[in-house]
């Protein structure tokens, strides 16, 4: 089964769509990557979602990424005497540890880190950033606070610090025990919210190990005063607008967007543009303009991935909100100056930070250029292969043959890449017969058209991409 767009569909499963028929809909309207969100469901939902998910790659033949997307160290209020409460401007209103039945004067704080890390003048924003207060002294075990915004407030809601490291790992006993059902499962990515800095990515490689990928999830100001640092530590990377909305002013979220994709395809990191893309289509058939120019514009920047979330998950036209995200990126794929936006926004390797891939993969460029293949083919153990092309944005389409099928899952998140689970091959006259046989039954070649394959010598060891071959079907 082929598609014919580069930019990929992340789709986030929920209430809305957990019947197998569902999910096999969204699949065929064009859902590239399953998201599985961890802050919602059991366990037990997770594993039966993702194993309809592999159920329907096997009737359909082509690999489907699972994502497992962990909570991560989400921060919240206590519960309240008597329900709700209402927040008033200039009122005070006291934080501590200690618990307490919650009133309009005081609630608990579960989170002796965030006493920790307060200052006075600090800003605590509740419920996803609706209400504002600001520290007028805090110690160990309580803040004293201005309601500088106020409002209504009720149990258990979110708690966000911004501008302050938390000394708080991002990986919660929660998440620990979700990510071993997401192994379980065989997620093929891992995201890890509320990332703060790389040695938050080091802590979850030293869990997860090869068995997956992981995803940063930028929302924390955090994270993107070390921006270059943590995508150089990630294997991929989403632009978690909901929560990064919440944590900076939102006329902030636009050029950091830009500035996230601009250098995950510098670094060759795939790069997800996700949350509220087509956000009114939770309840309406048919996405706002403006809706439908953000997808497009993520699409014009290069992102390997557009996501949805509470659309598919819970919202009333699932398949709907997937169909129309597809046919938007198709008709930017079709607008000539998609290609010209690529081409400009495509930077070259910096000579001395190259390796042999890259040298290659430049080659790769400059001839699809010149001699306009039916597809790039690249033979690849780890992924490693396909992903440095992708990161060229060349104008062919990738079809990428690996032996390894969590190699296959793994990259249906990559720009352009089209996966295929084939058996070893053991040299350079079986991976180019294989090519020509594949372009033309995968439906990307007539005979005698062209292709690029790129690929490593010795075969069967990673890394080692240092040679292309062009052959014709
Ligand atoms: P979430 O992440 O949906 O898990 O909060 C995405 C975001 O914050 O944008
Ligand atoms: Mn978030």
């Amino acid at each position: 089964m082929r598609r014919t767009r580069n930019a990929k569909i992340v789709a986030t499963l929920g209430p809305a769509s957990t019947d197998p028929e569902i999910i096999e809909q969204l699949f065929l309207a064009g859902v590239d990557v399953f998201r599985l969100n961890f802050s919602h469901g059991s366990a037990d939902d997770h594993r039966a979602r993702a194993a309809t998910l592999r159920e329907i790659e096997h009737k359909h033949g082509r690999p489907i990424a699972i994502l497992a997307d962990l909570q991560g160290p989400k921060l919240r209020v206590g519960t309240f005497e008597d329900g709700p409460v209402q927040l008033v401007v200039g009122q005070p209103f006291r934080l501590q540890l200690e618990p307490i039945a919650g009133t309009a004067q005081a609630v608990t704080l579960p989170h002796p880190e965030i006493f920790a890390a307060l200052v006075p003048g600090a800003e605590l924003l509740l419920d996803d950033g609706k209400l504002r207060l600001k520290v007028e002294r805090c110690d160990a075990g309580s803040a004293d606070t201005t309601v500088l915004v106020g409002g209504r407030l009720s149990d258990r809601k979110g708690v966000n610090v911004p501008g302050v490291v938390l000394p708080i790992s991002a990986l919660t006993e929660k998440d620990r025990r979700d990510l071993e059902v997401a192994l379980e499962i065989g997620a093929d990515w891992i995201a890890l919210s509320f990332v703060q800095r790389p040695e938050d990515i080091y802590e979850a490689r030293g869990l997860v190990g090869t068995r997956a990928g992981l995803v940063a999830k930028l929302e924390k100001p955090a994270a993107i005063d070390r921006l270059e640092e943590v995508i150089e530590a990630t294997d991929a990377v989403m632009v978690a607008r909901g929560d990064l909305g919440v944590e900076m002013p939102a006329e902030t979220v636009p050029p950091l967007q830009k500035r996230i994709v601009r250098i995950c395809r510098q670094r060759g990191r795939p790069v997800i543009v996700a949350t509220q893309m087509l956000e009114s289509m939770i309840e309406s058939p048919v996405p706002t303009r403006a809706e439908a120019s953000d997808v497009a514009t993520a699409i014009y920047d290069g992102a390997d991935a557009v996501m949805l979330s509470a659309e598919s998950a819970a919202g009333k036209h699932p398949v709907g909100a997937v169909q129309i995200m597809n046919r938007i990126i198709e008709r930017v794929e079709d607008d000539p100056l998609y290609r010209q936006f690529l081409d400009t926004s495509h930077s070259a390797n910096v000579p001395g930070q190259t390796d042999v891939a890259d040298a290659v993969c430049c080659a790769m460029r400059r001839a699809v250029a010149l001699m306009q293949p039916s597809a790039i083919v690249c033979a690849t153990h780890s992924g490693h292969t396909s992903l440095r092309a992708a990161r060229e944005r060349a104008d062919a389409p990738i079809l990428s043959l690996t032996p390894l099928q969590s190699t296959a899952r793994k990259l249906a998140l990559a720009w352009g890449v089209h996966s295929l689970h084939v058996g070893e091959v053991s040299n350079l006259d079986e991976i180019a017969a294989l090519a020509a046989k594949l372009v033309r039954s995968e439906g990307f070649a007539e005979p005698g058209d062209p292709f690029v394959a790129i690929a490593g010598m010795p075969f069967g060891t990673s890394g080692t991409t240092n040679l292309m071959h062009i052959g014709f079907a």
